[in-house]
């Protein structure tokens, strides 16, 4: 029996066959989850989609990001909320973080010169900044164990550790200033000399 949609698409009303909806469970509260087919078609579904992103970026970015990390950790995203992960708290503090902070784990001397890493100046916008959990052995619970980082950062503490790659940012600091003393720039370091 087809199904009529009166999405954002189908304003006047349009009959569509049953697959075109998407099956949806309800969340089971003490009995078991019930399917149902979505109100509107899967076409709309990704105009509101869309349209939400496009009005609200910080909490679109800040809810996909979250959705990720239960999907990780085999959790609901309900338990992240319950951990801190509040939406509209994060979501605000995103776009604080994205117009003025800077990645905690990269700053470097440049020429010398103690510099940051801004997240607006970074080359993939919005993709640069996300979410680490500092220490995937416990809970992550925020703020305690939640941190916002740069997209290299987080790669590469995944996947060499976070002791290991510490040390290797500051073997890259070491190797900068050698080079530099090298060119005849160690008086841009006054706290090394002896
Ligand atoms: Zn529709
Ligand atoms: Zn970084």
């Amino acid at each position: 029996m087809p199904r009529t949609c009166f999405g954002p698409n189908h304003p006047r009303g349009e009959h569509l066959p049953d697959e075109k909806f998407q099956i949806k469970w309800t969340i089971g509260q003490g009995s078991l989850p019930k399917t149902y087919r979505a109100k509107i078609c899967k076409d709309c579904q990704i105009t509101v989609r869309n349209a939400k992103r496009d009005a609200e970026p910080y909490l679109h970015a800040f809810k996909s990001r979250r959705q990720d990390h239960a999907k990780r950790l085999h959790i609901h995203v309900a338990d992240l909320i319950a951990l801190g992960w509040d939406a509209e708290l994060r979501a605000l503090e995103m776009r604080h973080q994205f117009e003025q902070g800077y990645c905690p784990v990269c700053p470097y001397r440049r020429d010398g010169t103690p510099t940051l890493n801004f997240y607006r100046d970074m080359a993939e916008g919005l993709k640069e900044l996300t979410i680490d959990i500092f220490n995937p052995d416990l809970a992550p619970i925020w703020p305690g164990n939640v941190w916002w980082v740069c997209k290299s950062c987080n790669l590469r503490m995944q996947r060499e550790g976070k002791p290991s790659f510490g040390q290797k940012i500051l073997d890259e600091h070491a190797l900068r200033r050698q080079e530099m003393a090298g060119n005849g720039m160690d008086s841009l370091f006054p706290e090394l000399a002896i």
